[in-house]
């Protein structure tokens, strides 16, 4: 198995690490600690083609793969994870899951806007009642002569308070359990659309999140995703691609604390010498570029092997799972290295801690992963 970069993924690694510099870098703190999502940045992105990097070109995108998606968000998730968290909502769960399951006209009329980013994009599943239980949903969609009539809630939706659409799921048949929901485009001006509160949250601040309304909200026929009650597999086709992309999030925070605490450790004197001269320390980043070596290598291979064969799915569940839990542990460690300085708000180390804590709730929890591998593993033994 090859593990090299390719130039393309080296092209993206370059571009997009220029762009999270000379944009990104003056904005991150004002992102966390005001909530405030730069949309004119996000809207630059897309001018420059990496907003729809997994869609064909002759449909407005870049034509590259799942792992120079990847490479984007951790080379975003560097300098603002919470930055990071929205375009991989924008551009993997909702725009990547509408090209590959759209109709013609759906391709047509949104996938160049939000390629672009002239609109921006989010994927609604979540409801206040159903979490890990996605696939028991209580938003219905009954048809109504050529539209659906859309009712019931969403939550924890990133983007959501910004979006120009949704990517909704809804019971199109409700006896019929997972095997009765479809999937939606809505707009955000259709009638019965409605936000509800954005949330204020303990990290990935600036990346809004929150709950979406649909008060019988009335879609034409042609807003179907797909084709009717075959929802439940446009979710599971796109999750394990979703989960080894947005593990890159993970990744770009654990290399953002490893060059933080080995800068600091440098600098920092204590007993006459510097921080890096105590083993105690250098155990840490040692540590820190294992766990980031590790998660890359599962990153990599999971979407080498979803590239051909998008049934698997343990080893993208145990790629974010390994890559999130090390990332909340790398940046504890970061700021045990900076000591009292790690644990004020100046010093960037605490904001990655509480923006890496995400990653093992977020696309599937922590438990939830290890089901998936589990189950994969025992087969029938397992149920
Ligand atoms: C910031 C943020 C952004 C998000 N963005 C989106 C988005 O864009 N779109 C979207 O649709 N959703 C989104 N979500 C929702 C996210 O996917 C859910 O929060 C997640 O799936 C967990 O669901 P829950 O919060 O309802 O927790 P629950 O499902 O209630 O779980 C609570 C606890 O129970 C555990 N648990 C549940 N079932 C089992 C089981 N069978 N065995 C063992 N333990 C179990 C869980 O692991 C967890 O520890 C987002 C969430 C957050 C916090």
């Amino acid at each position: 198995m090859n593990f090299e970069l390719g130039e393309e993924h080296l092209m993206v690694r370059s571009i997009v690490s220029k762009f999270a510099a000379e944009e990104l870098v003056p904005v991150a703190d004002r992102m966390d600690r005001e909530d405030y999502f730069p949309s004119d940045i996000f809207r630059k992105l897309g001018d420059m083609g990496m907003l729809g990097i997994t869609i064909p070109t002759e449909s407005g995108g870049s034509g590259l793969d799942y792992i120079s998606q990847m490479i984007c968000l951790e080379e975003i998730a560097r300098v603002s994870p919470a930055f990071a968290l929205s375009v991989g909502a924008h551009s993997n769960l909702c725009l990547d899951n509408l090209y590959r399951n759209g109709s013609r006209w759906i391709r047509e009329e949104y996938v160049p806007k939000l390629a672009a980013g002239k609109w921006i994009g989010c994927l609604a599943l979540t409801e206040p009642e159903s979490g890990s239980d996605a696939l028991a949903m209580k938003t219905s969609a009954s048809k109504n002569g050529d539209s659906y009539i859309i009712s019931g809630s969403k939550t924890f939706i990133t983007n959501a308070p910004e979006a120009d659409m949704a990517l909704v799921y809804a019971k199109t048949d409700p006896a019929a359990g997972r095997k009765g929901i479809s999937a939606f485009v809505v707009e955000a001006s259709s009638k019965g659309y409605r936000r509800g509160k954005k949330f204020d949250k303990m990290g990935m601040r600036g990346s809004p999140t929150g709950e979406l309304f649909f008060d019988a909200c009335e879609v034409p026929s042609s807003a179907l995703v797909g084709t009717e009650n075959h929802g439940a597999s446009i979710v599971m086709s796109g999750l394990s691609v979703e989960r080894a992309v947005l593990a890159g999030i993970s990744l770009g925070i654990q290399e953002q604390c490893m060059d933080l605490a080995s800068s600091y450790a440098r600098e920092r004197k204590q007993f006459g010498v510097t921080l890096s001269k105590f083993e105690l320390i250098q155990e840490k980043i040692a540590s820190m570029y294992v766990g980031i070596e590790a998660s890359r290598l599962l990153i990599y291979r999971a979407l080498q092997i979803m590239q051909r064969d998008r049934s698997r799915n343990r080893e993208a569940a145990a790629a974010i799972l390994f890559a999130a839990e090390t990332s909340t542990r790398t940046a504890l460690d970061a700021i045990q290295v900076m000591g009292g300085y790690g644990y004020m708000r100046e010093f960037a180390v605490e904001k990655l801690m509480r923006d890496a804590k995400l990653l093992e709730i977020g696309a599937g929890t922590s438990e939830i992963r290890k089901l998936i591998i589990a189950r994969e593993l025992l087969g029938d033994g397992a149920k």
